[in-house]
């Protein structure tokens, strides 16, 4: 019944034991249903129509959404791409994988990946990516029978990070979709487009006109690619300053990959009718502005950039809003339990599904958002900020701040006083961390030889 692709994939995992689950006592009716992962990059929760945002930025995203359960409280694992999706794909917080905080320079090493798990019930897996940060030396790809991460076109200005757009990841998504197959799938979507710089295609750059504040100011362009109170030079586009500008750009970004998700979506439901598992949700947020910060991400746990979308769609799941807070650990006990599959012990997420329905709540809990020198614990109604100084995991008490949720998944501080009880879970938090694992063979040369065969680098 296995092939030896799959044995490989089986032994890797040490997950012979775990056959003796649902997937083998399925008969040929039973299948296990199909599962679709799609992540966002850089997508602010509210840009979102169904989060609230003015403009017709997600007609797809809000369609699902109306089919489906909307969590209005979704927090990040991170607010950088690979240490994000190490957490989607492991149910560990950041500081619980080899990724940790690092970007491109380490990977996930003995960590079991929901592809693996999946893998090993015999499903069929794909990924197809367009993130620089997520190529295959990440060990994201670990489990995947297909991981497509080629990536034709070099960022603006930094020509070093390749990506996709969201039509040659869709197309290479749909023709895989295309092909029959006996086996379930679990197919894994990232969409790169929202991260800067924002240059969505014509029409899509013209699409969105956000009004600007009546005292809006040009902004600086800054030398540096990070910092406050400019646009970062690999965001700027030539003869544009305002902010507002640089924000009708980002939505029409979002407006260009809904256009593609709607594509994908159709060819989901014409495979099977209606009855695929979908997850869908983002890596993290972007700063329009917060606290000085224009058009990045990765520098803070801030709402703006650690709320993002999480919409759940499942057979037998009834449509409704939800305010519980969940997070990027909740996505493999949550997906592995609606495909009626054994959920390991020791994730540090829980199965969604089970606490769904009218009149019932996830339970309370904290859960982190964490870059390395900020973790931010959130709970339903308010959050708390440690940002560390020097070694990770050694701050002050004055480091930490209290925030409360508002509307529209923005903050503001709390008067009130800082909840011992809080502090000290976010203590031990940050001293429970797991080794780095670096990449032996940095992505940097691969890029160089791409950069080369492209004729950007002698
Ligand atoms: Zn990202």
């Amino acid at each position: 019944m296995f092939g030896t692709r799959r044995i490989a994939v089986l032994a890797q995992a040490g997950l012979a034991l775990f056959l003796t689950g649902a997937a083998l006592g399925c008969a040929p009716e039973e299948r296990p249903p199909n599962v679709l992962l799609v992540t966002v990059d850089t997508l602010r929760a509210d840009y979102l129509g169904s989060y609230g945002f003015p403009a017709n930025t997600s007609p797809n995203v809000d369609r699902l959404a109306q089919q489906g359960v909307l969590f209005e409280r979704a927090i990040a694992a991170s607010t950088l791409t690979a240490p994000s999706h190490a957490s989607i794909m492991t149910s560990r917080y950041v500081r619980e994988h080899s990724v940790g905080h690092g970007n491109g320079s380490t990977r996930l090493s003995d960590e079991t990946t929901l592809a693996m798990l999946f893998a090993a019930a015999d499903y069929d897996t794909a990924a197809f990516v367009g993130n620089v940060n997520l190529k295959r030396a990440s060990g994201l790809a670990r489990g995947f029978l297909t991981y497509d991460d080629e990536l034709p076109i070099p960022e603006g200005e930094r020509k070093e990070a390749f990506e996709r757009t969201a039509d040659l990841t869709s197309e290479r998504a749909l023709a895989w979709l295309g092909v029959r197959r006996e086996r379930p799938f679990f197919l894994w979507v990232h969409y790169q487009d929202p991260h800067g710089p924002y240059t969505p295609p014509s029409p899509y750059d013209r699409e969105i006109h956000l009004s600007p504040g009546a005292d809006e100011a040009p902004l600086p362009m800054l030398e540096k690619h990070g910092g406050p109170n400019g646009v970062p030079a690999y965001q700027v586009i030539e003869d544009i300053s305002r902010p507002s500008h640089y924000r009708n750009r980002y939505a029409g970004e979002i407006r260009y990959f809904d256009h593609w998700l709607g594509r994908l979506l159709a060819a989901v439901e014409e495979t099977d009718a209606n009855e695929t598992i979908i997850l869908f949700t983002s890596d993290h947020g972007e700063s329009m502005g917060e606290e000085d910060y224009f058009f990045s991400h990765g520098y803070a746990t801030t709402p703006n950039l650690s709320h993002v979308p999480f919409v759940l769609k499942a057979p037998g799941l009834k449509p409704e809003r939800k305010s519980d807070v969940v997070h990027h650990v909740d996505i493999v006990p949550t997906l592995l339990d609606l495909a009626g599959l054994q959920v390991p012990d020791g994730m540090s997420g829980i199965a969604i599904g089970q606490h769904l329905g009218p009149g019932r709540f996830l339970p309370d809990r904290r859960v982190y958002s964490d870059t390395g020198n900020e973790i931010s614990a959130y709970t339903g109604d308010k959050f708390m900020r440690l940002r560390t100084r020097g070694r990770l995991g050694d701050f002050k008490k004055g480091d930490i701040r209290t925030y409360d949720w508002t509307d529209g998944g923005n903050w503001q501080i709390a008067a009130r006083d800082i909840d011992d009880a809080v502090s000290s879970e976010l203590k031990r938090y940050a001293d429970e961390t797991k080794a780095l694992q670096r990449i032996d063979e940095p992505m940097n040369h691969e890029t160089i030889q791409h950069l080369r065969a492209l004729g950007y680098v002698e």
